[in-house]
């Protein structure tokens, strides 16, 4: 079942002296914790849910969903496609005019302390793909792309969000090798 959550908002503030700031999901009176982003990852997210379905997190068994500004939960575990497919039927069936993979960011962090994207899950590159817009980071380039630690997890480098980025294998080479990329 899909359905429309209107009491559901969410905010998001990153004071001037700090990086990143928790997003925070108000569902009636209560409210929950999601990953912690910096306001251009939050705004990447904003101006992607206006394309496609983006689940925000899973509470209490029902996934919630932000989509064109509203909010939906379900608790079928249904997939971004489904979700897209049943809040826009006119649309079902026909290709998308940039019909690239549908990417979704679940920032499902509820215990508030909880490290986010403690391991590289599905959602958490499906997160990055999205907050990347699914190009390399570094040439915008489309094809051949690669997730990337930035810092190495052999050098002492997380596994957080903040520390992976989208590449394509050319960049990739280049930054291992330490080269220039020749294209
Ligand atoms: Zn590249």
């Amino acid at each position: 079942m899909l359905r429309k959550a209107d009491n559901v908002t969410m905010t998001h503030q990153v004071r001037f002296w700090k990086k990143a700031a928790p997003a925070r999901l108000s569902i009636g009176a209560n409210t929950y914790q999601v990953g912690r982003l910096t306001s251009a990852e939050f705004s990447g997210i904003q101006h992607r849910q206006m394309q496609y379905p983006m689940s925000v997190t899973t509470i209490e068994g029902r996934k919630y969903w932000q989509f064109q500004n509203q909010y939906y939960w379900d608790d079928e575990g249904l997939s971004a496609v489904q979700v897209h497919a049943l809040l826009t039927p006119r649309q079902t069936g026909r290709q998308r005019q940039h019909g690239t993979t549908p990417a979704t960011a679940d920032l499902s962090v509820t215990p508030p302390n909880a490290a986010v994207l403690t391991a590289v899950s599905d959602d958490a590159k499906q997160y990055i793909w999205a907050r990347d817009d699914g190009r390399c980071r570094k040439c915008g380039a489309t094809a051949d792309l690669q997730l990337d630690h930035i810092i190495p997890l052999a050098k002492g480098g997380s596994r957080n969000a903040d520390n992976l980025q989208v590449l394509c294998c050319s960049c990739n080479r280049a930054k291992t090798s330490g080269l220039p990329a020749g294209r």
